[in-house]
């Protein structure tokens, strides 16, 4: 009996870390709770922590038995807590072994190779009931369910000394289904009669089935196929039971400890995750941006408007000519680094609507731009923009709730394309999410085998981009314009409002750029592998992301002085802005002026937003109120913030004079108009 030793050691061994790890402290006061409780008990249930790094050094079998035969290693501390409880006479109504549940959470995996789920590996070990490591985006998630924890079963022969005590007591195991825990046909082993369930003994745990696509497959939203169905064949099912219920959110990114299993999974045989422990994703950040722009940075310290400006400037030369739609590109670059880290969004949104006569060549910019961030999501007519509920395929009859575009894109850009091609319903749908930043579910509890319905309201963490094909010929069918005023009556004036950029960009105001956007396409169709400006090569793809992604974490501080300023110019704003139905400043109107002033400071990678930041949010914003209402008192004209070409050093220095011009003009106005202000305004 060579094997007897071994065992007493290990069980020895998890003793000794259930008392370094805190585990027996929990462990006694569980066993308290039982103990206390009115309620009588078949089977006592206990979680306990692993971390199989301190478990290993403490001793190598009951560490590997933890990595590689789990439930070896459950038993093992199964004897332990059986042990304690008689020992220390814990539960006064507790009598076998077979009572104790344990389950066996573990803090993490090793980061080793052979710890990755991989299904693209063939042929891939189902049998194994070892613990592997998956990281994934969740798309779609049921509601939640019960199962059968434990139960306990009586030999139904009144005569055999198993009809009664706990000798057969039934526990779920990882991966097992409903039918391998309770059925109706288990015998007794002694006298092989019938087994039949001691109903009042039952426990029942809860459930939810959340399918995880393969954080690899997140490149196919962002436009390169968007095939669904594709998508569905990278994606697992993982079954989250009891403590794990609701820990993990639609869209958002996980690392999962689980056990695959392969069974049958409705009408097919599949492979499925029972999840052990979930955590969340950690994205990494640059530590700092790439070379070029440091240098560019450098030089360009004694203004802050230099850097934005050369960014948005040479900003996608890899799919439009430098110098055109700078003012777009400015806020496509704002709204990259307003977007969130992946679990949790920035907070403060920036979404951008852009009208255009030109939709292919802001749709090139649009789809270019949203590879930058890791969740982007290119919007396609196929897929929901929201969430939509269906039947879990996997034979449970739970509602499944499946995540469209906008909650694929969580902490990142949702594009949808023109929105000219959207219905009515899906607008005015959009609209309240703008402003609510949340959409709900309703899933009627007939259809999905429960007593009530539910209502299911999901948060939509990301920023939406979208255009307008504003076809010239249309124009001229409205009267009466304002000067400035854009004709965009196909998009309903809430939504507009709802959107925090709202821009115009038109090539044929501006002879030049219209020639080189026919010399890029041509180039380009013949083409398309080459580099058409060196600029390409200077400050490359990879280098915007790096910056991106380096900005976008970068915590800044609203001073004072900007806060004052922003509210000087709404209230100015307001004031200027009201005729006999009322004022037309927006009441988002706030909140869109100060995420905007917090990302021009977070792409001049400053810490504090500044009054010249403010001062380019400001002119974002009276664009786009021009465009909407007509010039107000303070004219802001469409080339304000690129007013002229930028090819040299003299041409930023003129356009640095221009907004410091700017800048001026925007403080007489908030002098004159702005009540309140005027003290802050004065000291200036
Ligand atoms: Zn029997």
């Amino acid at each position: 009996m060579s094997w007897a030793p071994s065992v007493c050691r290990t069980r020895e061994a998890a003793l000794v870390y259930m008392d370094r790890s805190g585990g027996l402290q929990k462990f006694t006061e569980d066993c308290k709770r039982y103990n206390e409780s009115n309620h009588s008990y078949a089977v006592y249930r206990f979680v306990i922590s692993i971390n199989p790094t301190d478990i290993t050094e403490l001793d190598a079998t009951l560490g590997n038995y933890i990595l590689h035969e789990p439930m070896r290693a459950a038993q093992i501390f199964q004897s332990v807590c059986d042990t304690a409880i008689k020992t220390l006479s814990l539960i006064e109504s507790y009598q076998k072994e077979s009572q104790i549940n344990v389950v066996l959470r573990l803090t993490h995996l090793p980061d080793l190779p052979a710890y990755h789920l991989n299904l693209d590996e063939f042929p891939m070990n189902y049998k194994s009931q070892r613990l592997c490591m998956l990281k994934g985006v969740v798309i779609a998630m049921s509601t939640v369910t019960k199962y059968t924890q434990g139960a306990r079963f009586l030999c139904s022969e009144k005569n055999c000394p198993f009809s009664e005590g706990f000798r057969y007591i039934r526990v779920h195991i990882p991966g097992a289904t409903e039918s391998a825990t309770i059925r109706t046909d288990f015998v007794c082993s002694l006298c092989s009669s019938l087994l039949r369930e001691d109903m009042k003994y039952r426990v029942l745990g809860e459930k939810q089935v959340v399918e995880l696509l393969d954080s690899r497959a997140l490149q196919i939203f962002q436009g390169h196929s968007t095939n669904i169905g594709y998508c569905e064949l990278k994606s697992y099912a993982v079954f989250v039971r009891d403590e794990l219920i609701n820990k993990m959110k639609i869209g958002a990114r996980y690392r999962v400890v689980g056990i695959p299993v392969c069974g049958p999974n409705g009408p097919h045989i599949s492979v499925c995750i029972e999840a052990n422990n979930i955590h969340q994703y950690i994205e990494e950040s640059p530590s700092a941006i790439s070379k070029p722009f440091q240098s560019l940075l450098s030089v360009a310290m004694s203004s802050p408007w230099i850097f934005t400006g050369i960014l948005a400037n040479m900003f996608a030369s890899q799919v439009i000519p430098i110098g055109v739609y700078n003012t777009l590109k400015l806020c496509i670059l704002l709204s990259l680094v307003q977007t969130g880290k992946d679990d949790e969004g920035s907070g403060s949104f920036l979404d951008l609507l852009a009208v255009t006569s030109d939709a292919l060549v802001v749709d090139r910019l649009m789809s270019y731009s949203i590879c930058l961030v890791p969740r982007g999501v290119r919007h396609s007519a196929s897929n929901d923009l929201f969430a939509t509920v269906m039947k879990d395929i996997r034979g449970s009859g739970a509602a499944s709730i499946q995540a469209g575009s906008a909650l694929m894109a969580r902490g990142g850009i949702c594009f949808t394309g023109d929105l000219r091609l959207h219905k009515k319903d899906k607008l005015d749908h959009l609209q309240s999410v703008l402003e609510s930043r949340s959409t709900s579910v309703f899933i009627p509890g007939k259809k999905y085998g429960e007593d009530v319905n539910h209502q299911v309201c999901i948060p939509v963490q990301s920023n939406f981009w979208s255009y307008v094909d504003s076809c010239p010929k249309k124009q001229g069918h409205r009267e009466s314009t304002f000067i400035g005023q854009v004709d965009i009556s196909v998009v309903p004036s809430n939504l507009l409002d709802a959107f925090g950029m709202f821009i115009y960009c038109d090539e044929t105001s501006d002879k030049h750029s219209s020639l080189s956007l026919v010399h890029h396409n041509l180039q380009r169709a013949v083409s398309p592998e080459t580099c058409i400006y060196p600029a390409s090569q200077l400050y490359t793809t990879q280098d915007y992301e790096r910056l991106i992604a380096f900005a976008k974490n970068i915590q800044v501080n609203m001073s004072k002085k900007s806060e004052t300023l922003i509210h000087g110019y709404y209230l100015a704003s307001r004031r200027v802005r009201t005729d006999t139905h009322g004022s037309t400043m927006p009441a988002s109107a706030l909140r869109h002026l100060m995420s905007m002033s917090e990302a021009h400071a977070k792409l001049s990678l400053r810490r504090e937003v500044l009054e010249e930041d403010v001062l380019i949010a400001v002119l974002l914003f009276e664009l786009s109120l021009t465009l909407k209402h007509g010039s107000s008192v303070f004219y802001v004209p469409p080339s304000a913030l690129f007013p002229v070409k930028l090819y040299d050093e003299s041409s930023l220095h003129q356009r640095d004079m221009y907004l410091s011009e700017t800048y001026q003009q925007l403080q007489r106005f908030v002098f004159t108009y702005g009540p309140g202000t005027t003290v802050s305004a004065s000291e200036e």
